[in-house]
């Protein structure tokens, strides 16, 4: 149903159940969208697939709603991890709508030597990465992992999945260049770029793959948005259970 409201939930779905709705989603139904009794709504929770649903009561912050058919069944999604050096608030935002948008599976923010933050806020980026599946009709929100050290991340790394790291400024292949090899994460730096430690350190792990996003220097929420696009549009983006 195009133009259906969708709503994230993390209750099981099941055709004759009931789901209770969140207070802000109540608030969204009633109050944002204008939706009463009777109303359609489309569900999903990332494990059963997308079901209709119907607005059984609604109140100022509380909404049940009668679970009816499946819309859609749940099916395999790219698994496409994005590591990304944390930025300052606006941005940081937007990398997690716009990954959300583009598939990605798992956000997993960094600290690098140049990054100006450590800190982030979950509830919000859970919010928006739910708000930006729930409207661009992905069946999953992507997992959003807890800051950590660049040098812990890649320290632990599962040696099978590609890291395509972006980089400026230095020799390295186009996305383009690398049809055949499976990727399955990209990394992007922070606004001051990596330092050439964290360059030499890249360059020497087995799992990296450098890679381009062009001649021209990105800003880092432009290079994370261009890197996805760039991946997705090869058609063998992330890796596949
Ligand atoms: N301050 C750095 C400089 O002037 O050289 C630029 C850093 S850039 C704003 C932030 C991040 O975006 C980089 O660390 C890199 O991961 C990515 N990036 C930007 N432009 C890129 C390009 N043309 N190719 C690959 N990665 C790029």
């Amino acid at each position: 149903m195009p133009g259906s409201i969708r709503l994230f939930t993390n209750a099981d779905l099941l055709s004759g159940g009931s789901v209770a709705a969140l207070p802000a989603q109540a608030h969204y139904l009633g109050n944002v969208m204008r939706r009463g009794v009777g109303d359609a709504v489309l569900l999903f929770n990332g494990r059963d697939g997308e079901f209709h649903a119907r607005i059984t009561e609604l109140r100022r912050d509380r909404c049940v709603l009668a679970v009816e058919a499946q819309t859609r069944a749940q099916a395999a999604e790219p698994d496409l991890w994005l590591v990304f050096a944390l930025l300052k608030r606006d941005a940081t935002d937007l990398v997690v709508e716009k990954a959300t948008e583009l598939g990605v599976s798992r956000l997993c923010p960094v600290i690098t030597a140049r990054t100006q933050s450590d800190r982030i806020n979950p509830m919000r980026l859970t919010a928006i990465a739910t708000e930006a599946a729930e409207q661009c009709e992905r069946l999953s929100v992507p997992m959003l992992d807890a800051p950590v050290k660049l040098p812990d991340l890649l320290g632990r790394w599962p040696a099978d999945r590609r890291l395509a790291a972006a980089m400026e400024r230095v020799e390295a292949a186009q996305i383009s260049g690398c049809a055949g090899v499976p990727i399955g994460a990209l990394l992007v730096g922070p606004e001051g770029g990596f330092t050439p430690a964290e360059l030499d350190a890249l360059h020497r792990l087995a799992f990296v793959v450098a890679i381009s996003l062009g001649p021209r220097i990105l800003r880092a929420e432009t290079a994370a948005i261009a890197g996805l696009a760039l991946l997705q549009a090869r058609g063998d983006m992330g890796v596949w259970p």
